[in-house]
């Protein structure tokens, strides 16, 4: 990365003139906590008392003699408090908050589950905290915006443009200009202006450091392959940076193909030639865009890797082919899943199970003697309603019937 946040000819910051200065102070906090060599340290201790780190590395014995190669391993991301790698980066952020002196937190969302981690880090710290959902996405995640008021947030139902993931972002963006003395925006991913892409990936680099002690100490030797899944890029970074200097480790990111590349209906941006490079949402990536420069529609059956951007970092990877890039549809997601339910007693995120369909695609051509890493995102209990439908299970429609009955009464 050169000064101005740049990686390669991606990131960089295309911000207001007004936020200069509060991203000058940011970065100058962000670099002030890279450099003291207590601040991990008390980052650690936090993750380790308030969240479940070091999270494990299961063993996948019986998926391992299933495919009848490689060695699997998952990093239990899902372990963490509030059930995803998200609480690694909204602590680092609150704790970043606290020394900067500011008192209040917004965020944007999408799913909900960026925003319930955020209010929950806004109640342990004590700030006020607004989180932006699109209106559409407020309806669809009910659950989510019900936990988030619980916890003392404000959520906001954004209604402008197409009322999803990324006009909350925008309006995030709005709230922060009129209040910038008193706010700290907490991005979700490591996407966005600099330093965001950076700041996030240093608080993830926690997955990747353990799993790659972890796996040194249970084998003696390092992964032939690590995967992840890849939204904006933030769990992903997190785990390949603890294996990027090693040549023999590839990190293959798997990214939503949804109903299928040929379709048009992914959410695929550096596996497919269907994104381009631009500039929107305050930095200069690959996005899923149209030649006028509107962003596409995206689908994918996990809404967390519905998202039209992806890391600046992780398009430099690409270009310079450090890592590689591939997708998995919606009904290789839920095979997987089902897959590892019943093989190993785990229920990944939608999102993670990309991870787990990729891998599964190659880990038999691999021999016994190697291993993988899958890191396993989140936990997919979140997913009960689009897993249950996907299933087709009659006696879950029967439940919501009778939920739905009580209701009306
Ligand atoms: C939000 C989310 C993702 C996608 O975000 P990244 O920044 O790409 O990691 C993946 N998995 C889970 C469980 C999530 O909640």
């Amino acid at each position: 990365m050169d000064k101005r946040g740049y990686y390669g000819e991606f990131g960089g910051a295309f911000i207001p003139e007004i936020l200069s200065a509060t991203f000058d102070d940011l970065v100058a906090h962000f670099n002030g906590i890279k450099n003291d060599p207590l601040f991990w340290d008390s980052y650690v201790d936090l993750m380790s008392t308030y969240s479940c780190r070091a999270t494990p590395l299961t063993y996948a014995e019986n998926l391992t003699n299933h495919f009848g190669g490689a060695k699997i391993y998952i990093k239990r991301e899902d372990l963490n408090h509030t059930g995803a790698h998200k609480a690694n980066n909204v602590m680092g952020q609150g704790l970043l908050v606290k020394k900067m002196g500011k008192t209040r937190v917004i965020a944007e969302t999408g799913a909900g589950q960026h925003g319930v981690a955020t209010a929950t880090m806004a109640a342990k710290f004590g700030f006020d905290c607004t989180i932006y959902m699109g209106e559409v996405d407020v309806k669809r995640q009910r659950p989510n915006v019900f936990w988030m008021e619980q916890m003392g947030a404000t959520v906001i139902p954004v209604t402008d443009g197409t009322r999803i993931l990324k006009d909350a972002i925008n309006e995030a963006f709005r709230d922060w200009v009129t209040n910038m003395e008193t706010t700290h925006y907490v991005l979700g991913t490591a996407c966005g202006p600099h330093p965001f892409p950076e700041m996030v990936s240093y608080f993830q680099s926690i997955i990747g450091k353990e799993a790659r002690k972890q796996i040194l100490e249970r084998e003696g030797k390092l992964p032939a392959r690590v995967y992840a899944c890849v939204g904006g890029g933030s769990n992903a970074m997190g785990i390949f940076s603890g294996f990027l200097p090693d040549a023999g480790v590839t990190c293959v990111g798997v990214e939503a193909a949804g109903r299928g590349l040929a379709t048009g209906e992914h959410a695929s941006r550096l596996c497919t030639d269907d994104a381009s490079v631009g500039v929107a949402q305050g930095y200069k990536t690959f996005f899923l865009q149209d030649d006028d420069g509107q962003m596409k529609e995206t689908h994918s059956i996990a809404a967390g890797l519905d998202y039209v951007g992806v890391s600046p970092i992780l398009s430099q990877l690409h270009v310079e082919k450090k890592a590689r890039f591939e997708s998995a549809t919606d009904e290789e997601v839920i095979a997987a899943l089902k897959l590892t339910m019943q093989k190993e007693g785990i229920i990944p995120a939608l999102e993670s199970a990309h991870a787990f369909a990729g891998a599964f695609k190659e880990v038999g051509n691999l021999p016994p003697d190697q291993c993988i890493i899958i890191n396993q995102s989140g936990r997919g209990d979140k997913d009960i309603f689009t897993v249950a439908d996907a299933f087709d299970d009659p006696q879950w429609k029967a439940f919501i019937k009778e939920k739905a009955g009580d209701y009306r009464a």
